[in-house]
């Protein structure tokens, strides 16, 4: 079905000549993904990033759930129920009623609806996944001062969890509403996340037993997982999370103890990783349907039955997860139904509500999707949403192995994901809109959810880089790396790839003892060919012919290096034209890079930016913050990447759409 050129030694391919050796991938399949530990990333942009997230970031963001950086927390703000709040002495009683650990102490101590949590609801399930995130970076480097720390968050939880016979651990609603565990008794679900919390401690459970080998917060995990399985699945009990997550975490526990049945042993209580399955896929058959327990809302994707589903709806953060959890449910089970609802899903998703950076959620209130076509440059655009469409994105890709999946998760990574955190580690975003005015990062947030989320998906990154399916490799982001992958009926393979996107040359080498019988497929994106994201939301002026088609471009016997140079010619975007609030504007990209007029590199052009009719180069030769900038050749405008917004100054004034 695909023709395959094998390419001599470092021939230079040109993508226009050699299209027609490329084309979409037709058959579904499943894709395996390396674990984190096993793709070692060297590149150019991700090394520095991911080390200073581990070295910096990670300890950063522990210090300030721990309340070390009380300066930060907006005391006064309406959110926080400490018991110490009007009675604060000392830094040391600041620090300690700001402890989102604290928390946990206080229902090991048996404080029961007494009023004092710190924090909203859904701090439990933020802690999490930090564990989760810092998990994977353990994995990777190992860090004995590290995993004490988090040993000692475990400590915690389990002691919090021992509190109640059938382990029920939430505590908020331990300490703020003991009577509406799961949302029962009047309680409100949406509010309170108990489910949520929960899935997100079955996540870190499993992750850290991955990173350390330690069962103990994984049987603290499945404790509280077979408690919610008796209680809801096993008892039909309708009962579905207000906040989508736990779907695919109890699916990750589900092959967590089906891939090492011996497992079981280490753990003392009962193993039933059938139920897992069963829990996560009655969460989403539930969705739509109700016994008048709970109002049904779009804004959490329980207005209607997943098969009745047309549109991405509702809180953007929700939906992605949401649906990244249907897409495991049609991954464990192999039902077309719930294939071809997730496929539906992301298409109208990507094809009428992403932001060109990968970016969702076009509206603040509700912080939810907006109606088709409906794509502000002012847009709320969540960096936990983005994340949330990349890991859609890519469980798209593993059920379908088709690349248009991996075009966006790739738009995702080199634009919402780097934006999320400052240069320096520490500043963060929630919102991230396409043009702002004043744009500032924060250092800490009443809701600091995007932080761990971000910690979360960068601890996989090295993961989503190659793929194996069958005897074939994929190469599905361009990302510097080396890796040993395990291919079936091949063997070890050696891979390893350099990327300089100042050129677009990519070289990919591949080395292994049976290479015949390996496939190698390189994706090529989709901005090649002149369109920004798979179905046409938004295209370029890049040079589109008949035969030029994003998919994989396959190499057998891959036995000789391959250098592909990608065409990273700045480019000017334009939105579909039933984007209203985007005609007449444009935007400019390069490779796999929006990019952004920032105020302070154009201040004598600003009150008539126009980035049109002009000519842009990239400008490696004189770097802003040690990024290529683009440049207009009359030298009047200059452009960053869009994940480098508001790095230099307070107020920051940046647009990515002008006239
Ligand atoms: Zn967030």
């Amino acid at each position: 079905m695909i023709s395959a050129k094998q390419l001599s030694n470092y021939v230079l391919v040109s993508l226009l000549v050699f299209f027609c050796a490329c084309t979409a991938s037709a058959q579904p399949k499943s894709m395996s993904y390396p674990s984190p530990n096993q793709v070692k990333i060297t590149d150019r942009m991700w090394s520095p990033i991911l080390e200073r997230t581990r070295t910096v970031t990670i300890p950063d963001v522990l210090d300030k759930f721990e309340g070390r950086h009380i300066d930060h927390v907006a005391q006064d703000a309406d959110n926080f129920w400490s018991p110490d709040r009007g009675r604060v002495a000392g830094e040391e009683s600041k620090e300690r009623s700001h402890n989102t650990l604290r928390n946990f102490e206080l229902v090991a101590e048996g404080h029961v609806a007494d009023g004092g949590h710190f924090g909203f609801p859904w701090f439990d399930g933020l802690i999490y996944e930090t564990i989760t995130g810092i998990s994977d970076y353990l994995l990777q480097h190992p860090d004995p001062a590290m995993e004490q720390r988090l040993d000692q968050y475990i400590r915690r939880i389990e002691t919090a969890q021992k509190a109640d016979p059938n382990g029920y651990i939430n505590t908020y609603t331990t300490l703020m509403e003991n009577n509406h565990r799961w949302g029962e008794n009047g309680g409100n679900l949406r509010w309170q996340h108990d489910v949520y919390n929960s899935g997100c401690l079955v996540e870190a459970g499993v992750h850290y037993y991955k990173a350390t080998g330690k069962t103990q917060l994984l049987e603290v995990a499945t404790r509280l997982a077979n408690y919610m399985y008796d209680y809801m699945a096993g008892a039909n009990h309708n009962v579905v999370p207000g906040h989508a997550l736990p779907e695919d975490a109890l699916i990750q526990l589900y092959y967590l103890y089906k891939s090492e049945p011996s497992l079981e042993k280490s753990i003392s209580v009962p193993v039933k990783p059938d139920n897992y399955l069963k829990l996560a896929k009655f969460w989403v058959d539930q969705r739509g349907k109700t016994d008048g327990r709970r109002p049904l809302e779009a804004y959490a994707q329980d207005a209607e039955t997943i098969f009745e589903a047309k549109t991405i709806e509702g809180h953007a953060v929700r939906a992605t997860l949401f649906w990244t959890g249907v897409a495991d449910i049609a991954l464990a089970s192999h039902d077309e139904q719930y294939c071809s609802a997730a496929k539906r899903i992301w298409d109208n998703m990507v094809g009428r509500r992403m932001f060109i950076t990968g970016g969702v959620g076009a509206i603040h209130e509700d912080e939810k999707f907006g109606p088709d076509y409906f794509l502000p440059t002012e847009a709320y655009l969540e960096t936990c949403a983005a994340i949330g469409a990349g890991l859609f994105s890519w469980r798209m890709n593993e059920l379908t192995g088709d690349a248009k999946y991996m075009d966006v998760l790739e738009r995702i990574i080199f634009n919402s994901i780097p934006t999320a955190v400052s240069m320096d580690g520490t500043n963060y975003t929630y919102q991230n809109p396409l043009n702002a005015d004043k744009m500032n990062r924060w250092p800490w947030h009443d809701c600091p959810c995007c932080p761990p989320m971000l910690l979360k998906f960068t601890g996989m990154l090295p993961s989503m880089i190659y793929a194996v399916s069958g005897s074939n490799i994929y190469v599905n982001l361009f990302i510097g790396s080396t890796s040993t992958l395990q291919v079936p009926g091949v063997g070890d393979v050696e891979i390893s790839q350099q990327v300089d996107w100042n050129t677009g040359k990519v070289a990919i080498q591949v080395r292994s003892e049976k290479s015949k019988k390996l496939r190698l497929h390189v994706r090529i994106p989709c901005w090649q060919s002149g369109q920004e994201l798979p179905l046409g939301l938004y295209s370029s002026n890049l040079s589109i012919t008949e035969q030029e088609k994003s998919g994989y471009l396959t190499f057998k016997n891959p036995k000789d290096d391959i250098q592909l140079t990608l065409n990273v010619s700045p480019r000017i975007v334009k939105a579909d034209d039933r984007v209203r609030q985007l005609r007449e504007l444009c935007s400019l990209a390069s490779g796999p890079f929006v990019y952004c007029a920032e105020k302070i590199d154009n201040e004598a052009v600003w009150d008539n930016l126009n980035l049109a009719e002009r000519q842009y180069n990239l400008d490696a030769r004189h770097p802003i913050m040690g990024v290529t900038p683009l440049r207009s050749t009359d030298g009047e405008i200059t452009a960053i990447p869009f994940y480098m917004i508001a790095n230099r100054c307070n107020d920051t004034a940046y647009r990515v759409w002008t006239k």
